[in-house]
């Protein structure tokens, strides 16, 4: 069982660690998959630690919820895929890699199969222009 001393969603949360970050706030953070399964690829976290659905309170599953619908707007204004896969997985035997509860977006292509992590490491410097223009996309899309 991971906790939160060696999570690596939460050392990205505390600041420990980079992330090409899409939008924080009080609850959630969003921020590029840096193993991109589809251009894209874009993941919502609850700020908290919590491992699985069985784990996180409704309150924090709906405020990731409510982020993930406006980055998957967001992602579908800037690149425009022909689809968006959104998917949440729940222990190692449905595929869930790290153990820290997370929301997958990923936009897809007609007729390209995926598998829900990449093989190869994304450039940093297109996962930061990606991000950059996600977050522009949200504030377009929801101004303050
Ligand atoms: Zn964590």
């Amino acid at each position: 069982m991971t906790t939160e001393a060696d999570c690596i969603f939460c050392s990205i949360v505390a600041g420990a660690r980079p992330c090409h970050k899409v939008l924080e706030t009080d609850l959630v953070l969003s921020f590029m998959d840096i193993f991109p399964a589809s251009q894209g690829h874009t993941l919502v976290i609850p700020k908290h630690h919590y491992e699985t659905v069985f784990d996180i309170p409704e309150s924090a599953m709906q405020a990731v919820s409510v982020v993930a619908k406006r980055i998957a707007g967001a992602i579908r204004a800037e690149l425009a895929p022909d689809g968006m896969t959104i998917v949440q997985v729940n222990g190692a035997a449905a595929g869930q890699t790290v153990m820290h509860y997370h929301v997958h977006l990923l936009p897809r292509t007609q007729g390209e199969s995926m598998r829900l992590h990449g093989s190869n490491q994304a450039d940093p410097a297109r996962l930061d222009a990606l991000a950059r223009a996600f977050a522009a996309r949200l504030i377009e899309l929801h101004p303050q």
